[in-house]
């Protein structure tokens, strides 16, 4: 429903576990802030200002008309704010990879807290800490008992601790892809025209390839070596898998304008799968076969060929999962593992 001409709607913004580059990609919007600023009030801005929880807590249920929740829960204190601002809002966004797929936080899925602590706290060469303290969620100061939340065994996305309205991709989302969001709630605040639908993705459907400038080769793909990328010197025209080059294009939802490729760089996947796709490893893997085994029979690829392919990839998890983890399959079977 459209706002009073002089009512200015409520709106948040929480960081949670993440860079806080989304923070800054909101700032990066430039001017466009300021119409922001004038249909609403922003109630919650940890990196802009010291709104106390408590005061969120007091507000009517459902009195924030829309909150951006950028990064993953790694700790009780997001899982607080996701579940207080799920209350309190009428619309709530997940923004950015970290909060949609768990993002580059959500490596720390291979491993569990204790790995963790013991490696930041204790075993890093860098670190000074002889008596070999590691925080705990309550520590004993001369002024009393301090509490801190504790963190979780596991990264949770957004959506695995309440429900979500609207995703917005990307690590960070584009100036692009923001504006296009507060485009909408522009609109719906001042006209009443309707958000886009219960689960959409603030993003395209296609997959980076349909966006990305770079040649593919139709027939007789030829791929012997895997390279990094700062081992060679891509042509800039030509699809850089068929130069070797590992590139999550094919797994990758398009948006981002082929951002990466453009600048002579690999895709390493941030916008998560595209909508067919759950798992987006494993579609870049799917890929990456079809690909290799190609139907001209005489370029077509073994199946230890293949495997030896693949066995050149340095890092296979940060290649294929370096931001989707927690929503693949392989972090369920960490779990099962785990458990
Ligand atoms: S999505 Fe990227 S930019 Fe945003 S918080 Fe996570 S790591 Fe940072
Ligand atoms: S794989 Fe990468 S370089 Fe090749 S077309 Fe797709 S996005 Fe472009
Ligand atoms: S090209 Fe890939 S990694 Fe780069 S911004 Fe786009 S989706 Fe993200």
């Amino acid at each position: 429903m459209a706002a009073a001409a002089d009512e200015k709607i409520n709106i948040a913004l929480y960081w949670g576990a993440g860079c806080g580059g989304c923070d800054v990609a909101v700032l990066d919007i430039d001017a466009a802030i300021l119409d922001l600023a004038a249909i609403a009030n922003v109630t919650l801005w940890p990196i802009g200002f010291d709104t106390k929880y408590e005061d969120i807590e007091k507000m009517p249920d459902k009195s924030i008309t829309i909150s951006f929740y950028n990064g993953a829960i790694r700790n009780e204190e997001n899982e607080h704010i996701a579940r207080l601002l799920r209350q309190k809002s009428q619309v709530l966004i997940s923004f950015g990879s970290c909060a949609c797929f768990g993002g580059t936080p959500g490596l720390g899925n291979v491993t569990n807290k204790k790995e963790i602590m013991e490696t930041v706290y204790l075993n890093l060469p860098s670190n000074d800490n002889p008596d070999g303290v590691i925080p705990s969620p309550k520590i004993k100061v001369p002024e009393g008992e301090l509490e801190l939340p504790d963190i979780y065994d596991d990264v949770l996305t957004l959506d695995d601790v309440v429900d979500v309205d609207l995703f917005m991709p990307g690590c960070p989302p584009t100036v692009e892809l923001i504006s296009l969001a507060l485009e909408a709630v522009t609109k719906h605040v001042k006209e009443g025209a309707p958000l886009p639908p219960k689960g959409a993705v603030i993003a395209s459907d296609k997959t980076l390839c349909d966006e990305c400038p770079r040649e593919i080769v139709e027939k007789g793909r030829n791929i012997e070596k895997i390279y990094q990328p700062y081992e060679i010197m891509p042509e800039l025209d030509k699809c850089l898998i068929d130069q070797g080059i590992i590139c999550m294009g094919p797994a990758t939802r398009a948006g981002c304008g082929a951002m990466c490729p453009n600048a002579n760089m690999p895709c390493r996947g941030c916008m998560g799968p595209t909508k067919a796709v759950m798992d987006q490893g494993g579609s870049m893997l799917s890929a990456l076969a079809s690909i290799f085994n190609i139907t001209d029979k005489e370029s077509q690829m073994s199946d230890e060929e293949i495997e030896n392919l693949l066995d050149q990839v340095k890092d296979p998890l940060g290649t294929f999962y370096a931001f989707t983890l927690p929503k693949s399959l392989l972090r369920r079977t960490f779990k099962e593992k785990k458990g």
